[in-house]
């Protein structure tokens, strides 16, 4: 390797300090950045954080009358995934893709095979728009909730006390516990441990132990800052988020709101981004509402609570095409910023880090799977619609079926954020939607320049036919490429996007 090949080796990115396309950002275009704290700016260390949060709940749930039993169960963090669906009718919990076709189920911690899936649902599919029975757990919040969910179902389904009347209720007694009814509770207990402080005063008591010290943090806002205008949008109160915020190094009590243009408290996302609430300043001495509503202009140095993206625009100056809007939640911070407002979106996916490094691992599964699909491209070759020989498949099939279960489950029990095997998950498919770019940290924005332009590969969403192999993807996209320095970005990002999202090459 001579000098040249070494000094380019060593500029580039490694995986994990990748920012992945799905549209077109130039950087050199963005005016405003805008972030979320909670995920985003504020990280917060995992298992230990959704650990808390389950431990909180469920001793919540004992209070209000639940069994003693269930203080027995801690958290796994090898089994929830975030983006997975509870059915309050029946208890499940289910893995669907984009189309609400049913990927996994479980009842408890019992996985369901095909013909049982089949008892539930007959076409193996849920009607997902159906909000009032299926409740989708979009966030990382929602990960000890899911947890709790199954624990509560395999109690309830094993405790010889109770007994399973119908599909729907348990019953001791002349007591009907109903899988909707305790979904309601997990649900209140969850808004408990939020909205009572619960939660924020056992994080704050013991930052060390759930926050991420990230000095990156204050240096990618300052930065930011020397070239566009920065605002934090959070749904948590004034004096959560200065002590949140206090947890980036050298940051003090005075220098934390100077990384920003402006600080947007008690936002109510989505809210926020539709008519959003009434704006209110912040008295940041004491963290109390000033009364009123405030009409005035921007005056740096002071926190408001509530308002608008509308507001925002307006009192930075703003058009909302010139925003990059920076959050991990995908319906409350992408979605609804990209749909209701055309702010240019980058979603924080904390478990993307995790999901790339077993892609990584498990390469050679990836490898066997690509030599099966070109056999199964071998068998038809030759064949068209006028042909009646129909080739013995099974053998490959069966094969493939174990390869996606050993590559599943090295994720966790419930498999990867992102696919099942070849087929993408809810979660991927609203990631590709409406996230126009995404990484593990909002940090790794510090390894582009502030004029960079994150350009999407040249595909349409499932662009290759199933016998195509990657190089041959390689080469025409390389074909499609107008620039040179586009050509060399594709080398970087393109193996990854594709093998996470945009493949599917393996439909059986
Ligand atoms: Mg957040």
């Amino acid at each position: 390797m001579d000098r040249d090949t070494d000094e380019k080796q060593s500029l580039k990115r490694d995986i994990d300090q990748k920012v992945f396309v799905n549209r077109n950002v130039t950087l050199e275009n963005i005016k405003c950045y805008g972030f979320d704290m909670d995920y985003t700016l504020a990280i917060y260390k995992s298992p230990e954080y959704e650990s808390l949060g389950f431990e909180l709940m469920r001793d919540r749930m004992v209070s209000v009358g639940y069994p003693h039993e269930m203080l027995r169960y801690t958290y796994d963090p090898s089994f929830p995934t975030r983006g997975l669906v509870i059915d309050t009718t029946y208890g499940n919990l289910l893995k669907v893709d984009t189309n609400g076709n049913i990927l996994l189920c479980s009842h408890g911690f019992k996985f369901l095979k095909g013909e049982d899936i089949h008892k539930y649902y007959p076409k193996k599919f849920i009607q997902r728009d159906d909000t009032d029975r299926f409740y989708i757990l979009n966030t990382l919040f929602n990960l000890s909730e899911t947890y709790l969910y199954t624990c509560l179902v395999d109690f309830f389904t094993r405790c010889t006390r109770y007994t399973k009347c119908v599909k729907t209720f348990h019953y001791y007694g002349d007591l009907f516990m109903s899988f909707r009814s305790m979904f309601h509770d997990v649900r209140d207990a969850m808004d408990f441990i939020h909205n009572s402080g619960t939660l924020k005063e056992q994080t704050i008591k013991n930052l060390e132990k759930y926050v991420i010290k990230d000095p990156k943090i204050p240096l990618l806002l300052t930065q930011i800052k020397e070239v566009a205008k920065v605002f934090l949008a959070t749904n948590s109160d004034y004096n959560y988020t200065e002590v949140s915020c206090l947890t980036c190094p050298g940051s003090s009590k005075k220098s934390w709101r100077s990384y920003f243009d402006l600080i947007n408290v008690d936002t109510r996302k989505p809210l926020f981004f539709a008519e959003g609430t009434v704006l209110r300043q912040v008295d940041t001495d004491t963290g109390k509402l000033r009364i009123g509503t405030y009409t005035g202009g921007l005056q740096h140095g002071t926190v408001y609570s509530g308002g608008s993206s509308d507001i925002v625009c307006d009192l930075l100056d703003v058009k909302g095409k010139d925003i990059l809007y920076v959050g991990d939640h995908i319906f409350g911070d992408i979605l609804k910023s990209k749909k209701r407002q055309g702010w240019k979106t980058f979603l924080v996916v904390p478990e993307l880090a995790k999901e790339l490094q077993l892609w990584e691992e498990k390469k050679n599964i990836f490898e066997e799977m690509k030599r099966l699909d070109v056999f199964l491209a071998e068998y038809y070759k030759n064949l068209d619609s006028g042909n009646q020989d129909c080739p013995d498949i099974n053998a490959i099939q069966t094969r493939i079926k174990v390869l996606t279960y050993r590559m599943d489950m090295s994720y966790g029990q419930m498999g990867s954020l992102l696919r099942s095997g070849s087929r993408q998950t809810l979660f991927a498919s609203q990631l590709v939607r409406y996230a126009d770019l995404y990484s593990s940290t909002c940090v790794n924005l510090l390894h582009y320049p502030f004029n960079y332009l994150f350009m999407a590969p040249p595909v349409l969403v499932r662009p290759f036919p199933s016998h195509v192999h990657e190089n041959k993807i390689r080469e025409s996209l390389h074909r499609c490429m107008y620039e040179g320095f586009v050509a060399a970005m594709m080398c970087l990002c393109t193996k990854m996007i594709f093998c996470l999202l945009h493949m599917n090459c393996y439909e059986m």
